[in-house]
């Protein structure tokens, strides 16, 4: 894979992992660091630009970023996501990120394109000090 297209950011937000014995059971909230990986075999047009210049466009990786009101994570109740429900864990998170991060991708990619040799690293800390990577 030639081309690895790296971002990070952060989301805040609140969950409870329903079930769990012990703190994680009550509501509390995580600034979740985000970094993405997504690698690809050659270049691409993008939304943005029609040339082959581009792996993936860094706005479209993003979007977990936005405020929840915009389709994002950021001051969401992840609970409130019918995919995640009772399971908020940063596995399930992670999973959830990869999941439509590449739908977002695949996406803008032109007619013809399945983006088959896109391949995408999630990485998902809940805390400072422990993180979730999740990958196909
Ligand atoms: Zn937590």
């Amino acid at each position: 894979m030639p081309w690895t297209l790296t971002t990070e950011f952060t989301f805040d937000s609140a969950h409870v992992i329903v079930g769990y014995d012990g703190p994680c059971g009550r509501l509390h909230g995580h600034t979740y660091r985000v970094r993405l990986a997504l690698t690809s075999e050659r270049l691409r047009p993008s939304a943005h630009v029609k040339r082959a210049v581009m792996v993936a466009d860094f706005k479209t990786l993003k979007w977990a970023k936005k405020d929840v009101e915009a389709g994002g994570l950021d001051h969401a109740f992840l609970n409130d996501l019918p995919e995640l429900g009772d399971d908020t864990t940063a596995e399930v998170i992670a999973a959830y990120l990869h999941r439509h991060t590449l739908a977002r991708v695949r996406t803008d990619l032109p007619d013809g394109d399945d983006g088959a040799d896109l391949k995408l690293r999630v990485t998902l800390w809940e805390t400072p000090d422990s993180c979730c990577e999740y990958w196909e």
